[in-house]
């Protein structure tokens, strides 16, 4: 008797990702919204489309993109503020 032979565990696995709380899961386990927060995963790179090839992934490997959503919320009193050169004038 033997086994079926497995497929080996390298192959281009490819995982989504919550941008919310950074949770990952392999594409395998066909989650499409994250369980803590009912965001949407993001499947590939919002900004190029390409695969994320590590659970660990926060940026985008292809185009450097920020993969988490680290957008300031809910924050009274913070502004951004513009590096604005003060032109002699
Ligand atoms: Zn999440
Ligand atoms: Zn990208």
């Amino acid at each position: 008797m033997t086994l079926p032979a497995a497929p080996p565990p390298r192959t281009r696995a490819r995982y989504a990702l919550c941008p919310l709380c950074g949770r990952a899961v392999p594409l395998a386990a066909r989650e499409r919204y994250c369980p803590n927060d009912g965001r949407a995963l993001l499947r590939g790179c919002p900004g190029c489309g390409a695969p994320l090839r590590t659970p660990y992934a926060r940026f985008c490997t292809g185009c450097g993109a920020a993969l988490l959503d680290t957008a300031p919320q809910g924050k009274a009193g913070t502004h951004w503020r513009s590096p604005q050169g003060r032109e002699a004038g």
